[in-house]
């Protein structure tokens, strides 16, 4: 009998924990009863799982064969995902799974928390196959996030750089608040974007930092106002410019407004309050801009130029103007988001992996980070526990509109 797995050079124990017998009760050919006929032998299959500390558990499932009267040898079928004579359970797998891509453990370090704490001598390459796996189960599950996030309604965007394979790639992501999809590429900008593969088709609003290549899709824009007052703020610190700390007070007041009329149950902020808003903000950023050509031009006389530099509130009040429409669209859909944090905290975590394990060696290890991560970040924000969800990737069980149905 094999009793040695090639893959994991795990091999059978005498003495397993438990046994589960797998029956033969008739005959598969001829459909006779054999519930009093004896097995000819057992074939056994045993999977290795974590105990309580300082202990594995090994179940042995032991298939029935039999040899009926009409000639045909029947053998019990082993449990889904039990193929081999020794293998790790799925428990193994997803905790391994959950250390490696939720805690940033490197495979080394599964390793040697599965050996430390459950004597279990897991090897890095097996948890490197454990996650290899897990990644391919996803692959449906990531054209499910992509179709629903082209789908959404209101989507946020945001991109960090991040090393793999000793260069330096971009970490994009797409989200709502149902949905996340990250992606990684060698490229910023436009061909990532499209080979991501939302975008292009996305109809939705798009709220985002104004960096310029998003403005190439055919989105409803909308700018994170988040970045707007961290950089109004830098003007008012600057140059303590009391026009820009007016607009910021307006900005902030603005989105209280919209809160509150949230909590009344209203869909958009009402005309009236829109207009005499949208009238202070016209006006405060036309004296802000006034302001600053003045300087500009007592400057330029001074140094005796033809041209100065525009200042950088001249730049920052120039944008607010034009691109007024994408700040304040936020009072006129409920649905839509002040800011872009949304996005900037599920980026965050790609700072935290490089900080805690550093770059991805590989493009591939990248990927499959990617897709693991979007699958986990979209079950959480749809209410499933974490380690659960990653139970179901290793058993192949999951998809993500099964999770929401569930
Ligand atoms: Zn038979």
């Amino acid at each position: 009998m094999e009793r040695c797995d090639q893959e994991s050079g795990l091999k059978q124990v005498d003495i397993p924990d438990y046994i589960e017998y797998l029956p033969v009760k008739e005959c598969n050919k001829c459909q006779a009863s054999l519930l009093d006929s004896e097995p000819v032998k057992y074939i056994e299959r045993q999977v290795f799982e974590p105990g309580r500390p300082g202990e594995f558990e090994v179940t042995a499932h032991r298939a029935e064969v039999k040899i009926c009267t009409c000639g045909c040898r029947n053998q019990a079928e082993f449990p889904e995902g039990v193929t081999a004579a020794a293998q790790y359970g799925s428990a193994t797998q997803a905790m391994a799974v959950y250390l490696n891509q939720y805690h940033f453990l490197p495979f080394k370090r599964v390793s040697e928390y599965f050996n430390t704490l459950y004597k279990m001598s897991v090897s890095a390459g097996t948890v490197a196959n454990f996650v290899a796996r897990t990644y391919e189960n996803l692959a449906s599950t990531e054209e499910v996030i992509r179709d629903a996030l082209r789908e959404s309604s209101v989507a946020g965007a945001d991109e960090t750089g991040m090393r793999a394979e000793g260069s330096l790639h971009w970490l994009h992501v797409m989200r709502d608040e149902q949905w996340t999809l990250y992606y990684l590429s060698e490229k910023r900008g436009r061909e990532a974007m499209d080979t991501m593969g939302i975008l292009l088709t996305f109809a939705g609003v798009l709220v985002h930092d104004h960096w310029k290549s998003y403005f190439a899709y055919a989105a409803t824009h909308v700018l994170c106002n988040a970045h707007h007052l961290r950089e109004l703020l830098g003007v008012v610190d600057r140059d303590s410019n009391q026009l820009a700390l007016r607009l910021m007070k307006l900005l902030r007041l603005s989105w209280h407004y919209c809160k509150g009329f949230k909590t009344i149950g209203m869909l958009q902020m009402p005309s009236v309050v829109c207009e005499r808003i949208e009238k202070i903000y016209d006006r405060l950023l036309q004296r802000a801009l006034m302001k600053e050509v003045v300087y500009m031009e007592k400057q330029r006389e001074e140094l005796k130029r033809k041209k100065v530099k525009n200042t950088k509130a001249y730049n920052l009040f120039k944008r607010l103007t034009e691109f007024k429409a994408e700040t304040l669209r936020f009072m006129s859909d409920f649905t839509i988001p002040f800011d872009n944090n949304g996005s900037e905290r599920d980026v965050r975590m790609a700072k935290l992996k490089q900080k805690i394990s550093g770059c991805f060696r590989s493009a591939d290890g990248g990927s499959m980070f990617a897709r693991i991560r979007s699958y986990l970040s979209s079950a959480r924000k749809q209410g499933m526990d974490i380690y659960q969800s990653l139970h179901r990737a290793v058993r192949n069980y999951c998809n993500m509109p099964l999770l929401s149905a569930e």
